[in-house]
């Protein structure tokens, strides 16, 4: 990867001084570049820009040397992806990522493409020829139902079940062979040769949905991996026109409502409270807002009869009245959030183009496989009850899966690699916090509801203290889509180590500007920082590309400061003065502890700068550039032996921000 030594000046807004922040070697943010708008922006726009973008970069590569593969539009951008070819194929991976506004202005561009030109291989070892031979022989494997792809579909289709309407039988899942499509695509190798193989879209059936297949010519069968897509899904579905549907259901924590009176099989005692829900059709229990697909549990044989109907009806049948009245509430706040989330993107905030075809929603009591998932290749959310029934009505579930559809619709590519899904998890934990906040007892976890029936999950994330801190290296660390990584300070949980300091700075954002127009500014910059972002990007690059954006869109600065703030204080981007370490020993008698502080800027940057550990008289220091200093910080009191965590102020010019350090006592 070629390294790009350019430094950005970002302004430090409510000071006078402008502060260089680390530059990343393949994310950019220039103002000089830009394009003349045609009829609309798209490729040809694009490839205007790809000399100097090239030139900027010191790249090996021609402008020819590119083909154009996908564009996203976003909320005034458009995220024109280019990839290396050779021959015509596209070689993966290799992607020039250039971002424009409706001005024609290139505001981002994402380099990650190899400097060096990779061998090709003879083709010597090579078992598929052609595009063709792949999808023949491709058929001619799903045709045998002993074959490991075709088996796994047939999995699929036992977690999730589908029933026909009519006789509820249950409806056999398959591959559509006549309707395989796919292309040639390079990948390459670990000794820096092009090997050649075969992107294949495989359709299905019960589940709908497309399999993406990569099959390597020197193989002799492509690897199962559902989430290799290099094309996007097509639309399915328009938009239809909705109506209101008046309807029952419990819309926060029964517990909240109910106070002292909540037990916990509360549907059985209490009548439900009344809400009101827009769904497309008269008066039935069905939307093609979203897509129903009929699952064992939640057959919809009474979608034909009104809420109230089903549940005054569901009384007289003594033994299964709990049950029926559990599934009801189920489906309604299922439905009403799966409906509200993704009326707000598309209507509110204005990406309706993402979203022609709405994620499908499943139920099940039963399903195997515990958590709630989103899976991309159905555009199916399956909500689960993961040993707890509150799961299924814990809209926190529902909020979290949906920001993963929005997610995977904001890239120009559906590939993804290790951090790219922890980031997406993050992303989903913020998208559900949004509308979670709304309200007012929310205790900011994500999984509240399943908490307060069920005690603690797995999923008891909590997204509005700060609690984690991105740690440099943190990206070769993570192997999971969830949980935890060991870093120097102990673990860090990426999910809310992203999501808190969004929300966070959403909620500033609400505060300045009020409910609505707060929140939409938060989104905006949000939505927009990931929409046509690298899969390959890094944290750093992302919160670079977050405060560009708070930028574009507020130019008061005032969203840009917030931004910056809320980062620095999880770590996310660099203070230019820090301590050296993040463990300081403190003597008890007199308490005091000694902590060394680094200006880390090699130019000329002196630095002023107040610091303070809880409740304790603050220090006052000027640090020259590149000058490391210990200072003695009055301490509060601490416990012989015991090790303990503690914020430090630190005040440079306006802003304030926090670092946390753990101190340990000594003699
Ligand atoms: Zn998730």
């Amino acid at each position: 990867m070629l390294k790009l030594n350019m430094s950005v000046l970002f302004l430090f807004a409510g000071s006078v001084h402008a502060m260089p922040v680390q530059e990343t070697d393949a994310m950019a943010f220039p103002k000089d570049i830009s394009c003349n708008i045609g009829s609309s922006i798209g490729e040809t726009e694009g490839r205007s820009l790809l000399p100097d973008v090239l030139a900027r970069v010191g790249s090996i590569w021609q402008p020819g040397d590119f083909q154009f593969i996908a564009q996203v539009d976003g909320v005034g951008s458009h995220h024109l992806v280019f990839n290396l070819h050779h021959n015509n194929i596209p070689v993966e991976k290799q992607e020039l990522i250039l971002s424009i506004d409706n001005n024609c202005q290139l505001f981002r561009y994402q380099y990650r493409v190899v400097d060096y030109k990779p061998k090709e291989d003879a083709g010597n070892n090579s078992k598929i020829k052609s595009i063709d031979e792949a999808i023949t022989s491709l058929k001619t494997i799903v045709a045998n139902p002993d074959e490991p792809l075709t088996r796994s579909i047939q999995a699929q289709a036992n977690r999730l079940r589908l029933l026909n309407k009519a006789d509820h039988s249950q409806l056999p899942a398959s591959y559509v062979a006549d309707e395989i499509t796919g292309s040639p695509l390079y990948r390459i190798s670990s000794n820096k040769v092009l090997i050649l193989g075969y992107q294949l879209n495989l359709p299905s059936r019960n589940p709908d949905g497309l399999l993406e297949l990569w099959w390597n010519s020197q193989r002799s069968s492509p690897s199962a991996l559902p989430r290799f897509p290099y094309a996007k899904r097509s639309d399915k579905q328009s938009i239809p026109a909705l109506s209101p549907w008046q309807w029952q259901g419990y819309g926060q924590h029964p517990q909240r409502t109910l106070g002292t009176d909540y037990v916990v099989n509360f549907w059985e005692v209490w009548p439900p409270i009344s809400q009101s829900l827009s769904i497309n059709t008269a008066d039935k229990l069905q939307t093609a807002n979203l897509v129903f697909l009929d699952s064992l549990d939640f057959s919809w044989d009474f979608e034909d009869r009104t809420f109230a109907e089903l549940w005054n009806n569901s009384d007289s049948d003594a033994d299964s009245a709990a049950e029926k009245k559990r599934k009801l509430t189920s489906i309604l706040t299922n439905v009403a959030y799966a409906d509200k989330g993704i009326g707000y993107a598309a209507n509110t905030l204005g990406y309706g183009h993402l979203l022609p075809s709405k994620p499908n929603l499943v139920l099940s009591t039963t399903a195997s496989g515990g958590s709630s998932i989103y899976k991309p290749a159905f555009d199916i959310i399956q909500i689960v009850d993961n040993s707890c029934n509150a799961s299924l009505y814990d809209p926190g579930a529902t909020l979290h899966e949906q920001g993963h559809s929005v997610f995977v619709r904001l890239l120009g590519l559906s590939r993804s690699n290790p951090v790219n899904t922890a980031m997406n998890e993050g992303f989903a934990d913020y998208w559900a916090a949004g509308f979670l906040r709304q309200d007012p007892k929310w205790n900011g976890s994500l999984s509240d509801f399943r908490s307060g029936a069920c005690g603690k999950t797995s999923a008891d994330r909590q997204l509005r203290t700060q609690l984690y801190d991105y740690f440099d290296g943190m990206e070769a660390k993570i192997s999971s889509s969830h949980g935890g990584i060991t870093g120097p300070e102990g673990k860090v949980f990426f999910e809310p180590m992203l999501a808190q300091p969004l929300l966070a700075a959403m909620e500033d954002l609400i505060k300045l500007h009020g409910e609505e127009k707060g929140r939409k500014l938060a989104d905006h910059i949000v939505l927009e920082t990931f929409a046509g972002l690298s899969v390959d990007a890094s944290y750093r690059e992302l919160s670079l590309a977050l405060l560009v954006n708070a930028r574009r869109f507020d130019p008061s600065l005032k969203a840009e400061a917030i931004y910056r703030l809320r980062l620095t204080n999880s770590n996310l981007l660099p203070r230019q003065v820090e301590p050296e370490s993040r463990v300081a020993i403190a003597t008890i008698m007199p308490a005091e502890t000694s902590v060394t502080l680094v200006n880390h800027d090699s130019a000329n940057k002196a630095e002023r700068v107040t610091v303070a550990l809880p409740n304790q008289v603050e220090q006052n220091i000027e640090l020259a550039a590149s000058e490391k200093r210990a200072l003695t910080l009055p301490s509060p009191q601490l416990t012989c032996g015991e090790v303990s965590s503690h914020r430090l102020r630190f005040v440079i010019g306006k802003t304030i921000s926090w670092y946390k350090i753990r101190l340990i006592p000594s003699h």
